[in-house]
């Protein structure tokens, strides 16, 4: 969908007060997914959103939301609005998102995700909430012990549904959906929209409007998507060769294995380093303390599971580095996602061996492309442009003509 150049906020149908909000923020044009979803909620219609993070996908449900609900006021324990995501960290910055836009509302919210304790999000249900934003096993946890009740939800929103799929969440999803009342609006969003996707939002919606915005598999223009051919006995050499080499601002590192996350942190390279961690094995806590800390830029280097992979909006991250070629082809996309946002420029390194080409091809399939290869001279710390055509070699030989077209990264 091709976003009108003439639109503004204020046609879209929000009130004076998000207007004036949005003014505020800097925000003078609704992006596509904005135009087209905010005027549709409004009038109490269900949705089907492709979108991707980075999009403006949140305001696109949460602007609607506030002014929806803002003629109201919820009972305690029975919220009207929830916002179910698959990640901590998304809930979180969802609920950031509801504070900033709603500060000329009295609506409340509560965050309920899992590693707080129940005590304190009890506390916040009692005085009652008009919107709760959460993890369905944290919320289904509070309905089993009767925190709270589902059936004054007047809208449902489900926020990044490829992921529940992926992490599991949907027989959880499909549990809540029966504790809500049928007759309820529904805003179903997800970063892809497979046949399955489309299949499972069709139990949550009644004669949705589909809204796609981006193409469902895409990569940012503004990434500069390289490949690195390393032997796999030779990747942490070059991965600390690339670190030093490198000129980045703030640097991702995406591992598989949660526990690999925690190994290579204790790597001695990362001692020059401001290096934090993030993976769902972790306290809560610690996770918040991490992403603050890189958000805040009182370190320079996280290291991720692909827990991080999604939703994480810090505009500033210069380069991505995946240490391995995720599982998923998905995951690449939002794994690189993370860099080349706002406009900025961003690059993205994938360590790739024989073992991957598998799944490179399915990247390339997916993205529609192909990414360009380089060949990582570890003693020089130089890449060589690598020429595809050339099939991999088990060796970690330069052949001499690529040497001539050596350039740093
Ligand atoms: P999201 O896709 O919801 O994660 O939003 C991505 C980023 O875009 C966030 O930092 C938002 O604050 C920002 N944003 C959302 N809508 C707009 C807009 N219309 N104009 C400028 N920035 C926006």
């Amino acid at each position: 969908m091709i976003a009108n150049k003439t639109d503004t906020f204020s046609n879209l149908g929000l009130s004076s007060e998000l207007i004036s909000t949005l003014e505020d923020l800097g925000y003078t044009k609704p992006t596509p997914i904005q135009s087209a979803s905010i005027p549709l909620a409004l009038t109490g219609r269900d949705i089907l959103g492709c979108a991707q993070t980075g999009t403006g996908k949140t305001a696109s449900y949460a602007l609607p939301i506030i002014d929806i609900l803002s003629s109201g006021k919820s009972k305690a324990r029975m919220p009207r609005g929830l916002v179910i995501t698959p990640t901590r960290e998304l809930a979180e910055q969802v609920s950031e998102n509801f504070n900033i836009f709603a500060k000329n509302f009295s609506l409340s919210y509560g965050l309920l995700i899992g590693g707080i304790p129940f005590n304190e999000q009890n506390k916040i249900l009692n005085k009652g909430v008009d919107i709760i934003i959460s993890t369905p096993g944290r919320l289904l946890d509070h309905v089993d012990r009767g925190n709270i009740l589902l059936n004054s939800i007047k809208i449902l929103v489900i926020d990044e549904a490829d992921r529940m799929l992926d992490m599991g969440f949907i027989p959880d999803v499909e549990s809540i959906n029966l504790m809500i009342p049928k007759i309820r609006q529904t805003l179903f969003f997800s970063a892809t929209m497979s046949n399955e996707i489309r299949k499972i939002g069709g139990k949550f919606v009644i004669n949705p409007k589909i809204i796609e915005v981006t193409p469902p598999s895409s990569t940012s223009k503004f990434i500069d998507q390289k490949l690195i051919f390393s032997k796999k006995s030779d990747k942490l050499k070059n991965l600390f060769s690339i670190i030093k080499n490198l000129n980045f601002e703030s640097l991702v590192i995406f591992c598989n294995k949660k526990s690999d996350v925690k190994r290579l942190s204790l790597e001695k390279i990362f001692n020059h380093h401001k290096v934090v961690i993030l993976h769902g094995d972790m306290l809560q806590l610690n996770r918040q303390n991490s992403l603050r800390s890189f958000k805040e830029k009182k370190s320079n280097i996280l290291i991720a599971s692909d827990v991080a992979g999604r939703g994480l909006d810090i505009n500033s991250i210069s380069h991505v580095i995946n240490f391995d070629v995720p599982n998923n082809p998905e995951d690449y996309i939002h794994r690189i996602g993370r860099t080349g946002r706002a406009g900025n420029k961003g690059t993205s390194i994938t360590l790739f061996s024989e073992e991957d080409k598998e799944m490179i091809k399915n990247i390339e399939k997916l993205i529609g492309k192909k990414i360009k290869i380089h060949h990582y001279n570890n003693k020089k710390s130089k890449v060589i442009n690598y020429d595809d055509s050339i099939p991999f070699s088990k060796s970690d030989h330069v052949p001499n003509f690529l040497k001539m077209q050596s350039k740093l990264i």
